[in-house]
């Protein structure tokens, strides 16, 4: 199978980490729990990815980094743990349904929110956050690249207007993180939700939340942690205030590996890769005049690994079936969580087709798949 469905989650995961997941599950103890040597070492390996997450993402202290399944426990654990009845919250119209489920939840009690249209032109995607922004605006949202078209946002220069007001920023980074740059405590964010199993290259069941201001936040889920047993409150600090339970100690192992891969290899050139193939599959659908492209040519610095378009007048799921049964050629169609997105393009009624390769995609896996466009 030609796999290039990498936003939905890396395939194939580096050796290394396949190696580190598959140690791990054979022979591991319950870490942070008791007082012997197998529970110690198991500690000190999750304290190490801790500290590897911390120094990749600026997130202040390796405390301030909490594990969690995916991104969408993460941007809930935020969402649901900040706001309350009489909140306003700004997001983008590029927001994944983690984001706008969980606050549609919400507003069932109370909290609004806004949805601001974004621009190709950062200065007008700039200001209409700025104009959303109400008295009780208590949270503002963005996406830091697009799930379905790749495009990014500009969250350094919205976490520095929302400083200026005094408002605490999220960034869905479910697509960013291992591509491009995220320092959170240089760019002023004050949370950042990413998946471990995307570009990090850990495996599925991983997640992190960075959490630069934990005391905003109340606990959405509360248990043991191993800490300050004899209370029966949840303790005040992270990571434990956000931890309860055995952690996933297998998954957070191979993610600890993705982390060293990420780094080693560096995003800088994982993002070089990727929108090398993007731009390669941008010029040659665009010689194909059945092809809608939807954005801009992909540019280095502004576009993520990850490309939508459709086909004639075909469905996308059609395409994505042809692609599938005719090719063997793995890509996502529909609307990918993200009707908001969508709703921006137009692609509503068809959906799209999504293609989105790794570092470990090649040339020639795309060529096949325009090859296999032209022939529909
Ligand atoms: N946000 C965005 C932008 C995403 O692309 C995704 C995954 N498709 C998520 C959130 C949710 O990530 P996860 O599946 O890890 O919860």
């Amino acid at each position: 199978m030609i796999y290039l469905d990498n936003a939905a989650t890396t395939y194939p995961k580096p050796q290394s980490v396949r190696r580190a997941l598959a140690n791990a599950s054979m022979t591991a103890a319950n870490p942070g729990r008791s007082g012997h040597r197998m529970s110690f070492a198991a500690s000190e390996q999750i304290y190490r990815c801790r500290v590897k997450a911390a120094e990749l993402f600026g997130a202040g202290s390796p405390e301030n980094v909490c594990f969690t399944l995916n991104c969408t426990y993460a941007a809930n654990a935020v969402i649901k743990g900040m706001l309350s009845s009489g909140d306003h919250v700004v997001i983008s119209d590029m927001e994944h349904n983690a984001v706008v489920r969980p606050l549609h939840a919400l507003s069932k009690q109370g909290v609004s929110y806004t949805v601001v249209t974004t621009s190709e032109d950062d200065e007008k995607t700039l200001s209409a956050f700025r104009d959303a922004l109400r008295t009780n605006t208590k949270l503002v949202i963005c996406t830091h690249v697009s799930n379905v078209w790749g495009i990014k946002l500009p969250v350094e220069r919205i976490a520095a207007m929302c400083s200026q007001y005094g408002i605490p920023i999220m960034i869905d980074a479910a697509q960013s993180a291992g591509v491009f740059k995220i320092n959170a405590q240089e760019s002023g964010f004050d949370f950042v939700c990413m998946p471990g199993h995307k570009g990090l290259y850990g495996p599925m069941g991983t997640g992190l939340l960075i959490a630069r201001r934990p005391e905003l936040l109340s606990t959405t889920i509360e248990g043991g942690t191993g800490s300050a047993s004899l209370s029966p409150e949840q303790p005040d600090f992270p990571p434990d205030k956000f931890e309860s339970g055995t952690p996933n100690y297998p998954g957070i192992i191979g993610l600890s590996s993705g982390l060293d891969f990420v780094k080693s290899t560096t995003p800088a050139r994982i993002l070089a890769h990727e929108a090398q193939l993007t731009s390669m599959l941008y010029d040659r659908l665009a010689k194909n005049s059945r092809v809608t492209l939807y954005t801009p040519r992909p540019e280095k610095g502004r576009s993520g690994g990850v490309l939508s378009f459709n086909v004639g007048s075909y469905n996308s799921e059609k395409v994505a079936a042809y692609l599938n049964e005719k090719h063997g050629i793995a890509v996502r169609a529909g609307l990918h969580c993200a009707p908001l997105a969508h709703k921006h393009f137009g692609t509503l009624e068809t959906g799209a087709v999504r293609v989105s390769p790794s570092y470990f995609t090649t040339q020639n896996e795309i060529l096949s798949l325009a090859r296999a466009i032209d022939r529909m």
